[in-house]
């Protein structure tokens, strides 16, 4: 028997591994990754998006969606970039069109949120079919339960051990809704399931286990 793979939900190294997913972002990366990936538009690119490019970001958009494409993301909202009115609400225009595309191509969403969640939530109401996993979440086991609560899965990554709080939503969250990622960080996914392991009490091989379940029932993998 093959052992169980580690999953890594999101990064922006290029890797070319079955399990890994790559972040490819439209209108800042060149080609496609070679392997799984989600592609969408970050809330970051959307203050380069003008009336004159726009029908350019949605056909690069539509052009990424190739069978190798898994999940739509990262999209969402990040209110810490912006604190125009204006920019905020392009940013929940295009997450909600990428919801919108998400829902059309029953696809996964890969959502990145900074200090938006009070916006983010309702959205994802808004659209049951479409299944959010919150990447490299950080925060309370009370925001961890309201993203539950709005049918999201949970990506932890580096930053989880250092933060007190968001130890005891993974120590709360059920292990069917939990997902490790390693985004921009240079340390192996494998450490993330090891501070994972440590915080839970959880052994790694449980934790593989496991989170390869969750990705195998909530992704098509080509
Ligand atoms: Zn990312």
């Amino acid at each position: 028997m093959q052992p169980t793979p580690y999953i890594d939900i999101h990064t922006h190294r290029r890797s070319n591994d079955p399990y890994v997913i790559d972040a490819y972002a439209v209108g800042s990366d060149g080609s496609l990754p070679a392997g799984p990936y989600s592609a969408g538009i970050h809330p970051w690119e959307v203050q380069r998006i003008t009336p004159d490019n726009t029908s350019r970001y949605r056909q690069d958009l539509l052009d990424a969606l190739t069978p190798r494409c898994i999940a739509v993301g990262e999209i969402g909202l990040d209110y810490a970039v912006t604190g125009d009115s204006v920019l905020r609400t392009a940013q929940r225009h295009w997450f909600e069109q990428q919801m919108e595309l998400a829902a059309d191509r029953s696809l996964p969403v890969i959502i990145h949120c900074v200090r938006a969640y009070n916006d983010l939530i309702p959205i994802l109401r808004h659209y049951p079919h479409v299944t959010p996993v919150i990447h490299g979440f950080t925060g309370s086991p009370e925001l961890a339960e309201r993203l539950l609560q709005a049918g999201g899965y949970l990506s932890f990554g580096h930053r989880t051990a250092a933060s007190p709080k968001t130890r005891q939503a993974l120590a709360a969250v059920p292990v069917d809704r939990v997902f490790f990622e390693t985004d921009e960080s240079p340390l192996p996914i494998a450490a993330t399931y090891a501070t994972a392991a440590a915080i839970t009490g959880k052994t790694v091989a449980e934790w593989k286990e496991t989170v390869y379940d969750n990705y195998r029932r909530l992704f098509k993998t080509p």
